[in-house]
């Protein structure tokens, strides 16, 4: 490895980052993190924090994750590389969809489209949907409809369904006819509603008025998150979700489920439908499903798009990626599902994700800075930082990094997000991790 200065000079000089300007790489160098141990990683000056972003929302299984990293290495040892294309197919991938038509069946999840990460399984969603309107000889319908504050990658289509003009702005025009819904967000939103469940229904409200001005006949999907993840940990009402999914029921609408963070056991449940108990048509998958290790996602389908295509001889998948079913990313799934389910994180996220909240929660009677706690499902839970608690006037991102610079010097290493601090930490993190987060963070709120 070349010597620390020679790293911390060079980051901003021949990298671009994502999500950051090239001259803020630059000027300020990041953590530049270099090991790793069970949920902790440590920065190239020896400073060992817990991890409680766990990577980006996909290391659930702590960095030490053995079965993982032995599968990948024997993968790489029999078969390296093959594709899944018309023509040929590989063991590790066949094996993989299997496992996971077992895992997702309590969702009326059946069969897997195999992608490279999350944006690809959102795109690869979207198109599918137009594709089975088509089949259905209902080609007028094309639009999407999402949510604001809505994550869905980085792609052409899942930038255009984004409900965060951060990730829009720069790169329109985007795809047209894609439309958003208000997001079922307490603590701030159009109708100054402040009890979730009258606000769900507003909202609920919002997308049937949407689809009746849009016309039911044009609208393909709607896609969303069952938690809203980047766009900063808001749970809906437990109502939300099925009625969401009453409607586009009755107006022919799909209904995709876009759970790269919420699948495979985040939540405290092992999906974000089966939190809510909604059977979506697709659902959208990636990050935890190799723990990070490896570029992978997956694209589960629903009964009618089993039927659909699965009936129709013309029914060509004209879509796909040369990493689609890679054999070393559905090895390591394969291990990872196996160690997800002997472990059964589920249990755990949903015991640390209480404690993380509650933890959080009384931090708010300490610091007013603190204007809301969200979370409450798992291990997703955010801070949101007001100047004023009376207005609810956001944090300045100054006052924000202090924060994070804080909670690191203290041990642990938070995200933060616009006003937001995320916390996303792996499913198997400890009672005394939890306990490490929260301190550090108070460490981080009593530096101001
Ligand atoms: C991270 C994320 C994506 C994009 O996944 P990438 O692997 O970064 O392409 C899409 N949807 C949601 C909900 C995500 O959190």
């Amino acid at each position: 490895m070349k010597d620390s200065n020679f790293l911390k000079e060079n980051n901003g000089r021949y990298m671009w980052h994502p999500m950051t300007s090239p001259q803020d790489s630059h000027d300020n160098t990041p953590k530049i993190i270099t090991g790793s141990s069970g949920v902790s990683v440590s920065d190239i000056d020896g400073h060992s924090v817990v991890d409680a972003v766990g990577g980006l929302w996909n290391v659930n299984l702590g960095y030490s994750c053995q079965p993982v990293k032995d599968a990948i290495a024997n993968q790489l040892d029999t078969l390296p590389y093959y594709s899944t294309f018309r023509g040929t197919s590989n063991d590790a991938a066949i094996e993989l969809s299997y496992e996971l038509a077992q895992f997702f069946e309590p969702d009326g999840l059946s069969r897997a489209f195999f992608t490279s990460g999350g944006s690809d399984s959102v795109e690869t969603a979207l198109r599918l949907a137009r594709q089975y309107h088509k089949l259905r000889g209902e080609a007028g319908r094309t639009k999407f409809l999402s949510l604001k504050k809505g994550y869905h990658g980085t792609h052409m289509g899942g930038a255009s369904v984004n409900g965060n003009a951060n990730f829009r702005t720069a790169y329109e025009p985007l795809l047209p006819g894609c439309f958003h819904i208000p997001a079922p967000y307490t603590y701030r939103n159009p109708f100054n509603e402040t009890d979730p469940e009258r606000l769900a229904q507003l909202c609920v409200q919002a997308l049937e008025d949407e689809i009746e001005f849009q016309g039911a006949g044009t609208i393909a999907a709607m896609i969303m998150e069952p938690i809203l993840g980047a766009g900063g940990v808001i749970p809906p009402h437990k109502s939300f979700a099925p009625m969401v999914q009453e409607i586009c029921n009755r107006n022919g609408i799909l209904l995709i489920t876009d759970e790269v963070i919420t699948a495979y056991g985040r939540t405290g449940a092992w999906s974000g439908a089966r939190l809510w108990g909604i059977k979506p048509d697709m659902m959208a998958t990636a990050k935890a499903i190799t723990n990070g290790f490896f570029p992978f996602g997956a694209v589960m389908m629903g009964e009618r798009m089993v039927e659909t295509f699965e009936s129709d001889p013309n029914a060509r998948i004209g879509h796909g990626y040369t990493y689609s079913g890679h054999p070393v990313g559905a090895a390591a799934a394969l291990a990872c599902l196996a160690e997800t389910k002997r472990l059964n994180v589920v249990e755990n996220a949903a015991a640390r994700g209480t404690q993380l909240f509650e933890g959080c929660k009384a931090l708010m009677e300490k610091y007013d800075i603190i204007g809301d706690v969200r979370g409450g499902h798992g291990l997703m839970t955010a801070i949101e930082m007001v100047s004023d608690r009376a207005t609810k006037k956001p944090i300045d991102a100054m006052t924000a990094s202090k924060v994070y610079e804080g909670a690191y010097a203290a041990g642990a290493l938070v995200r933060v997000s616009g006003p937001n601090l995320i916390l996303s930490p792996p499913l198997v993190l400890t009672e005394a991790d939890a306990n490490t987060i929260l301190n550090a963070l108070d460490a981080g709120f009593a530096s101001l």
